[in-house]
């Protein structure tokens, strides 16, 4: 986990924290360039009770290795991801 991730699952009751984990890994940054995807969770971050879609982020890509600006989009999953 990053820092920050440390620093609000310490905060939190479990089952925030819990629902926090949970809904940044629905939350994807989508490659410009080569249409990768990886949670904002995996990344680093945390997404909660956000609900602005389309915003952009400017990230390094882990798989083409570009910096760009990657989209941000929610996409729900019928189970939790480990
Ligand atoms: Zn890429």
């Amino acid at each position: 986990m990053s820092l920050i991730q440390r620093f609000f699952t310490f905060l939190m009751p479990r089952r925030w924290a819990e629902a926090m984990e949970a809904e940044s890994r629905e939350w994807m940054l989508i490659c410009p360039k080569c249409g990768h995807e990886r949670s904002v969770w995996d990344a680093g971050g945390v997404r909660w009770k956000a609900r602005s879609v389309g915003k952009r982020v400017l990230q390094r890509c882990v798989s083409c290795g570009e910096n760009g600006w990657a989209r941000l989009e929610r996409k729900p999953r019928g189970t939790k991801a480990t």
